[in-house]
């Protein structure tokens, strides 16, 4: 098969318009094409109001030699990657693999596991999704916050009660993107996910796809623990003296779980356990994330800033942005996880914070565009000291967060008009925030670093000129925005291992390595496969 890539169609082209430029770009007869279908679908809307498709097309044809000879030179035209997935081979009777937690690094990681019949256990702090949702929602509705199942914990993992959105910048070299895409198709998401550039699923699909995937888990042998904590490691000194060979994990019951192989997927809000690994000797340093608001404007705003008159075209959907401002006080401030048509959410998961978070449903069909608006903060700079000040650091703000917004997870919110002109805001304006239980109107500078407050006064009109309306009176400010990604990085050897426990394979965001659903499943593929080549190892040994 032929991939033919950088193919460019006007907005509203007809049907056969796609087949006709895929002929005429590889200058064949139409009986030459036995078969084409879309490899993926973007858009490029560089010249606002001449918005154009941009194809990857697989085409089947006569004498593929001779065309890939011809094109030898191009490189839109090039064979069609071997995108299958290679299952790693596993010992027959191997001890049980452990995942601790159940978000997409742990449930693909588990998926795997089960796959090549190891027949993992999964254990999750929090509930099952159901169970889960209603908790989430307690907060949301009646500032009922519950610890151990909200936003952050519980099946899913964080990215449950999210916009959904599935693409990822990480190097991808072994296609470990498309298995993910391909296990969400099989539990549930929409075969679209397969080709669009910039694929979303939303909430609603995301809860059911996270039950279906358990099923099959199960079925493969697996077994989950909900409401099951891990809260230390037990393990044997090795003859090297530097390393602990794991043996078990310590439960929140009192109970020990024997374990020699735990993929370590828990998240990068769980901080007792940050502090459970820290003191247990798990290699670990500080690393930088970001701190800001969510910043919420009419989607129509956006529509029109991004596409002009085409705004609103169903093969585009609602428009989304992305903006970079390197601030003169030395400080990188950009859009952080947007959500088109989407709501701003309460992601805390301690009690006495506030943190906002945004997700949509499917549709995107909701008021107001949201995103975060974020300012680069580092260790050396920052929070320098003990490995977690970073945890510190964001409970600081979190907390000051809370008390601005009222004591009662109301959040602290300020129009821009206001924020820009240094007052506090006592009303809000056109823009009715979507954050729920709701927003008091202050001054967001109680509860912000003053070099971020600084930073972000100055990338608003420079994103105003890039995105016309962003920096609108009205807009609406939310914050704070603290968890962009893990405060640490778990060091990891080429084995994948902790180069301090042998036997813990660190993954996912809370390990410092992945930002984001797509990224942290594809760290928990590898990481299934680091549990499946140690197994092997063990097996040649004996
Ligand atoms: P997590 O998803 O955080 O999962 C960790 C799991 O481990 C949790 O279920 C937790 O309960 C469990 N756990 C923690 N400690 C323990 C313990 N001691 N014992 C047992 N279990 C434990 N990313 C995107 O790519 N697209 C989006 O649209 C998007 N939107 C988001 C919206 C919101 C509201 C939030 C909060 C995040 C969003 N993200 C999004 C980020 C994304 O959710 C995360 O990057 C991703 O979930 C990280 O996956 P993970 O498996 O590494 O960790």
């Amino acid at each position: 098969m032929i991939r033919l890539t950088e193919l460019r169609l006007p907005l509203d082209h007809s049907p056969e318009a796609l087949r006709a430029a895929v002929l005429e770009r590889l200058g064949i007869a139409p009986d030459d094409l036995q078969d084409l279908h879309v490899a993926r679908r973007g858009y490029d809307a560089r010249r606002r109001g001449r918005i154009l498709l941009v194809y990857s097309m697989d085409c089947v044809i006569r004498d593929e030699a001779a065309a890939l000879a011809r094109f030898a030179d191009d490189p839109h035209v090039q064979p069609t990657p071997d995108t299958a997935y290679r299952m790693p081979l596993a010992p027959a009777d191997a001890p049980r693999p452990v995942v601790v937690g159940a978000g997409p690094c742990g449930l693909m990681a588990a998926l795997i596991l089960a796959q090549a019949g190891l027949r993992p256990i999964v254990l999750e702090r929090g509930k099952a999704v159901r169970e889960r949702t209603v908790d989430t929602f307690a907060l949301w509705r009646r500032s009922v916050l519950t610890p151990e199942s909200n936003v952050q914990f519980g099946e899913g993992g964080a990215g449950t009660f999210s916009d959904g959105k599935l693409y990822s910048g990480v190097s991808d070299p072994r296609h470990l993107g498309r298995k993910v895409l391909e296990e969400f198709v099989k539990a549930g998401a929409p075969e679209e996910i397969l080709f669009v550039s910039k694929p979303h699923i939303g909430t609603f699909r995301l809860v059911s796809m996270v039950e279906h995937m358990r099923a099959e888990i199960e079925r493969l042998g697996g077994e989950y623990r909900f409401e099951t904590r891990v809260v230390g490691l037990v393990g044997d000194r090795a003859v090297d003296g530097t390393t602990t060979l794991l043996r078990a994990l310590r439960l929140a019951d009192g109970s020990e779980l024997a374990a020699s192989q735990v993929v370590l997927a828990v998240g990068h809000s769980a901080r007792d356990t940050f502090e459970v690994l820290r003191d247990c000797g798990v290699a670990m340093t500080a690393k930088p994330f970001s701190i800001g608001v969510r910043i919420e404007h009419p989607q129509s705003v956006i529509d029109l800033a991004r596409f002009g008159d085409q705004a609103g075209h169903a093969m585009i959907g609602a428009a989304d942005y992305k903006l970079v401002h390197h601030a003169s006080n030395g400080r990188g401030v950009y859009s952080f996880c947007m959500c088109p048509g989407g709501t701003v959410v309460a992601a805390t998961s301690e009690a006495g914070q506030v943190v906002t978070n945004g997700m949509s449903q499917y549709s995107r069909a909701e008021r107001n565009a949201n995103a975060g608006m974020v300012v680069e903060v580092t260790p050396e700079r920052d929070y320098p000291g003990d490995v977690l000040a970073g945890v510190a650091f964001q409970r600081h703000w979190e907390k000051a967060a809370f008390v601005a917004g009222g004591g009662d997870y109301r959040a602290p919110a300020q129009r821009v008009g206001d924020f820009l002109a240094g007052r506090a805001s006592v009303h809000l304006g056109s823009v009715v925030p979507s954050y729920k239980p709701g927003v008091t109107p202050t001054d967001l500078s109680l509860c912000l670093p003053d070099f971020a407050v600084e930073a972000m006064r100055e990338a608003l009109p420079h994103f105003e000129r890039k995105l016309r309306g962003y920096a609108m009176e009205d807009a609406v400010m939310t914050g704070v925005e603290t968890r962009t990604s893990s405060p640490i990085r778990m060091a990891r050897d080429v084995e994948g291992q902790s180069p301090t426990w042998r036997g813990l394979f660190p993954a996912g965001e809370g390990a410092g390595y992945a930002g984001g659903i797509l990224s942290a499943g594809i760290d928990g593929i590898r990481a299934a496969e680091w549990v499946a080549a140690a197994l092997r190892r063990a097996t040649d040994r004996a």
